[in-house]
C-alpha cells in the first residue's frame, strides 16, 4: 500500500517558529539519543547514563522555566510541556527527569534562588520530592514524618519515614515535607506541615537517612525510594517558605505538574500510535498487511483522535497558566483525560502488535506500563475527578 499523507494545513498560530524549533530539537534528541538508551536499559532496569543527563543540561532543558537572569531559558509552561511530550515519546522516565530541574516548583527564598537556580539551570543541581508517606498518599494532610527544632543549635531534627521518593539517591537536594506542629482541631491536619531543603551529595544519603528502592513495575531509569529518617539534622535555615504552611506550598502550582503529566501521557501515547502504524504497514496475516483490516484501521483513528483532543486541551491549559489565568479545573481535566487516554491507547497498541506486543522486544510494552502510572501519581484519576466534580457541584 503506498500512501502519502496530505500536507497539513497551516501551522496553528500558537506554534511559533521558536516553539517549532524547540520541539524539533527535543524530538531529534528523544529519537536519536533517548530511544536507544530506553530500549537497552528499561528491560534490565538500568539507571540513566550520566552522558544523557549532561546532554539534556547542555540543551538547557533543566532551565526551561528558570528566568534568564539565573541562566535559564526563561520560557513558559507551553515550551516545558512541548519538550516533555517529545521526551516521553522515547521514555516517560526522561520527561520525569526534566521536572527534576526547572526549579521543581521552588518555594526557594530570594537568597536560595540566587544561590541555587543557576546550578539547577545547568543540571548541576537536580532535585527530588519527598511528600508521600505510607499513610499519606492522596491524603497529603496526613503527613507524620516530624521535624523538631533543637533549642540549642536551631537545627531541625528529622524523624520518620517517606515513601516513593523518586531519584532520592542521585538528587543533589530533596524537598522534604515534615510535620512541625499538630493543630488540636482534627479537621485542620493540613496545618503544621513545613517544607525543607535537604542538600546532599549526589549518589549518597547523608547521616541519619537510609533508603530502600521500591520494587516497581515500570518508570525505570531511576530508582524510587522508601526513606527512613532517624535524627537527620538540617540547618536552621533549611526551612522553605513559611513554617507550618508547607501543605499550601505542596498544593500550589499543581497546575504545572498536571499539565506536565498530561504531556507525558500524550507523548507515550503518540509513540504507541506511531509504532502501531509502522507495525501494521509491515506485518502480514491472511496475505494482507494488518493495515488493510478495517477493524484495526478504526483503532488507529480512535487512538489518533483521542491523543489530539488531549493535546489541544493541554495547549489550552499551558496557555492559561502562562498568561496567569485561572485553570485549576481544566488542569485537573487534562491530567485525568490524558492519563486515561494513554492507558487505553497503549493497551490498544499492545493489542495491535499481537504476541510481539507482549515481549520486551517492542517499546509498546514499556509505554503501556508507564502509562499505567500516569493514572496514579501527581494526583490519581479519582482525585482529579474529585477536584472537577467539587468545582462543578461544590463539596459534598
Ligand atoms: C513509581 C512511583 C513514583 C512516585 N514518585 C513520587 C515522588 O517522587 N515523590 C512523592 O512524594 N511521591 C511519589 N509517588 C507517590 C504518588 O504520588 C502516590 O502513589 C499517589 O499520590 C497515590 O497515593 P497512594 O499510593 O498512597 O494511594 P492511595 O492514596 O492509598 O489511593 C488508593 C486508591 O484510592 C483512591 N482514593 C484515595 N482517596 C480517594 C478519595 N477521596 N476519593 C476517591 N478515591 C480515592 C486513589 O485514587 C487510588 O485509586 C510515586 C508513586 C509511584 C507509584
Amino acid at each position: 500500500m503506498t500512501h502519502k499523507p496530505r500536507p497539513r494545513p497551516d501551522t496553528p498560530h500558537y506554534m511559533t517558529e521558536d516553539r517549532r524549533e524547540l520541539q524539533a530539537l527535543a524530538r531529534q534528541f528523544s529519537h536519536e539519543v533517548v530511544l536507544p538508551i530506553a530500549n537497552e536499559l528499561d528491560p534490565v532496569e538500568g539507571d540513566f547514563p550520566a552522558h544523557m543527563v549532561e546532554q539534556m543540561a547542555d540543551m538547557g532543558f533543566f532551565g526551561i522555566l528558570i528566568p534568564e537572569e539565573y541562566g535559564g531559558l526563561g520560557l513558559g509552561v507551553f515550551e516545558y510541556c512541548l519538550v516533555a511530550e517529545e521526551l516521553s515519546r522515547a521514555w516517560m522516565s526522561v520527561s520525569g527527569l526534566l521536572a527534576r530541574g526547572n526549579g521543581m516548583g521552588g518555594g526557594f527564598s530570594q537568597e536560595q534562588e540566587q544561590r541555587l537556580l543557576p546550578k539547577v539551570a545547568t543540571g548541576e543541581y537536580l532535585g527530588a520530592f519527598a511528600l508521600s508517606e505510607a499513610e499519606a498518599g492522596s491524603d497529603v494532610a496526613n503527613i507524620q514524618c516530624r521535624a523538631e527544632q533543637d533549642p540549642d543549635t536551631g537545627e531541625w531534627v528529622i524523624t520518620g519515614t517517606k515513601m516513593w521518593c523518586t531519584y532520592a539517591d542521585q538528587a543533589d537536594y530533596i524537598i522534604l515535607f515534615a510535620r512541625t506542629s499538630t493543630d488540636p482541631d482534627p479537621a485542620k491536619r493540613h496545618r503544621g506541615i513545613s517544607a525543607f531543603l535537604l542538600e546532599k551529595d549526589r549518589g549518597t544519603f547523608p547521616a541519619g537517612m537510609t533508603g530502600t528502592p521500591a520494587r516497581k513495575i515500570g518508570y525505570f531509569g531511576w530508582k524510587t525510594w522508601d526513606l527512613n529518617f532517624d535524627g537527620l539534622r538540617l540547618p536552621a535555615d533549611a526551612i522553605l517558605g513559611e513554617q507550618d504552611r508547607g501543605f499550601y506550598q505542596a498544593v500550589s502550582g499543581l497546575e504545572v505538574g498536571r499539565a506536565h503529566t498530561a504531556a507525558r501521557s500524550i507523548g507515550l501515547a503518540q509513540a504507541a500510535l506511531e509504532d502501531s502504524v509502522a507495525y501494521m504497514k509491515e506485518r502480514e496475516q491472511f496475505n494482507h498487511k494488518l493495515a488493510d483490516f478495517q477493524h484495526l484501521r478504526y483503532k488507529i483513528a480512535d487512538m489518533a483522535a483521542k491523543i489530539e483532543a488531549c493535546r489541544q486541551l493541554m495547549y489550552h491549559v499551558c496557555t492559561q497558566i502562562d498568561t496567569g489565568a485561572r485553570c485549576d479545573r481544566e488542569a485537573a481535566m487534562v491530567k485525568y483525560l490524558a492519563a486515561e487516554m494513554a492507558e487505553e491507547v497503549t493497551s490498544q497498541a499492545v493489542q495491535i502488535h499481537g504476541g510481539a506486543g507482549y515481549t520486551k522486544d517492542f517499546a509498546v510494552e514499556r509505554h503501556w506500563r508507564d502509562a499505567r502510572l500516569t493514572k496514579i501519581f501527581e494526583g490519581s484519576s479519582e482525585i482529579q475527578m474529585r477536584i472537577i466534580s467539587d468545582d462543578i457541584l461544590g463539596r459534598s
